[in-house]
């Protein structure tokens, strides 16, 4: 794992850290949120954003995952909530692209030192590409061959639907190796990298998905992350696992913008001279998603807090974690479109991209099917006698 020194990166002093949310909040309020609609028409963020956030150090990820210089991952949660509020598109560049930095780090040895500082400044852009056409929830199933070539591997394949894929300048690659997973890093700007825009989403539409062709891609043998055989099951595993724990936390800002769009409009708007928060049918919606807000908050801080103190639960805590809070902001965007009617509707608000991006959380990092499979087996395990 990288830990050496972090050049560069923002520093932060400790009063800093315990103002994280307001400090990302602020940040969302001024660069994201007033351009949220106008990243979704044009399906792209902004370069200079990018930057913004890179200098805020909101790229740099956290401790666990690059070294002394980050933020705790409870820390690391609280920003994730705060970017998503104000806008899932930009949130996901913070997911994939510190879901990957944490992959090449896990590879350890010092191979990938310099990589990953660039990529925790965020000089540089990683994206995550795993899933491919025949490959999806099963990451076994990948085709993507990589084949020993001298000193280096020769890469063929296809992969879809890799977030921010079109602006990034190097992917974390999941390939096998004589029938073994390998990750590789393979910079955009290798010859026979295709890269080329997914068809558009109705979800998540500022996250510049990519379809990427590898056509007989050459690397150096250290672009291999790890040894063979850990690909799936060790780096594309640590990513998922880390990308579970960004996609609870957005989650949680989704839902928690659909609640207080509820909240507004059911206290301004009037209906036969009854405000809509004086029925209780409405004050029963409000109640289910308040309650909907809070639990999945507590199992994403509860979450966060295993990952900071090296707590054995934390992954069993992260898998629930993106369980719930997944699920829960799909109902509260949902009931929020209940209760401001035909305006839950209009195309581009807050509440219509709200529930369209919070169904597409319940896809992404393990569909709810999977993680159901997953967490019965160990609820299973866990309590039978
Ligand atoms: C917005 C968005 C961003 C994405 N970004 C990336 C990215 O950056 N990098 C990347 O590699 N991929 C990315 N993906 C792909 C994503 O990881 C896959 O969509 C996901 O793994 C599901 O794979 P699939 O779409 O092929 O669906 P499938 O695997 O075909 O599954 C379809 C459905 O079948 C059911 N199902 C599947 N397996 C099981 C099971 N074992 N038990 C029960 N039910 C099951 C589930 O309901 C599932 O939703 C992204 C997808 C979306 C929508």
């Amino acid at each position: 794992m990288y830990g050496g020194e972090a050049a560069r990166i923002p520093q932060r002093e400790p009063t800093f850290r315990r103002m994280i949310r307001e400090e990302a909040r602020a940040f969302a309020d001024r660069y994201i949120a007033p351009r949220t609609v106008e990243f979704e028409e044009s399906r792209r963020v902004p370069r200079e954003l990018i930057r913004a956030l890179a200098d805020s150090g909101y790229l740099a990820g956290p401790r666990k995952a690059v070294g002394a210089a980050g933020i705790s991952m409870s820390e690391f949660g609280v920003l994730n909530e705060e970017l998503a509020r104000a806008s899932a598109s930009v949130q996901s560049l913070v997911t994939v692209h510190t879901m990957a930095t944490f992959g090449i780090a896990q590879g350890g040895e010092g191979i990938h030192d310099e990589l990953v500082r660039c990529l925790v400044r965020g000089d540089k852009i990683a994206a995550f590409a795993l899933t491919e056409p025949g490959a999806g929830s099963d990451a076994s199933a990948v085709a993507t061959v990589a084949v020993k070539s001298g000193d280096g591997y020769v890469l063929n394949g296809e992969k879809c639907w890799v977030t921010y894929g079109q602006l990034a300048d190097v992917y974390l690659v999941i390939a096998k190796v004589a029938g073994a997973s390998a990750a590789f890093v393979v910079p955009r700007a290798c010859d026979g990298v295709i890269v080329g825009p997914s068809p558009p989403l109705s979800a998540l539409r500022a996250s510049m998905q990519a379809h990427i062709r590898l056509v007989d891609v050459v690397v150096p043998a250290k672009s291999l992350v790890g040894r063979v055989g850990l690909g799936v099951s060790h780096i594309a595993g640590s990513a998922l696992m880390h990308g579970r724990y960004c996609v609870a936390w957005a989650s949680v800002g989704i839902a928690q913008l659909a609640l207080e769009a509820s909240a507004n409009h059911a206290t301004a708007r009037l209906q036969a001279a009854t405000r809509l928060s004086d029925h209780q049918l409405v004050r029963r919606l409000l109640t289910e998603a308040y309650a909907d807000v809070e639990t999945a908050r507590l199992m994403c801080e509860r979450a966060g807090r295993a990952h900071d103190t090296a707590d054995p639960r934390a992954a069993d805590d992260t898998l629930l974690a993106k369980y719930v809070a997944s699920r829960a902001a799909v109902r509260v965007a949902e009931a929020a479109r209940q209760i401001l009617g035909a305006r839950g509707f209009i195309e581009g608000s807050d509440v219509e991209r709200c529930c369209r991006d919070a169904r597409a959380l319940e896809v992404v990092e393990g569909p709810t099917e999977v993680l159901q499979d997953l967490i019965g087996a160990r609820v299973a395990g866990k309590y039978a006698h």
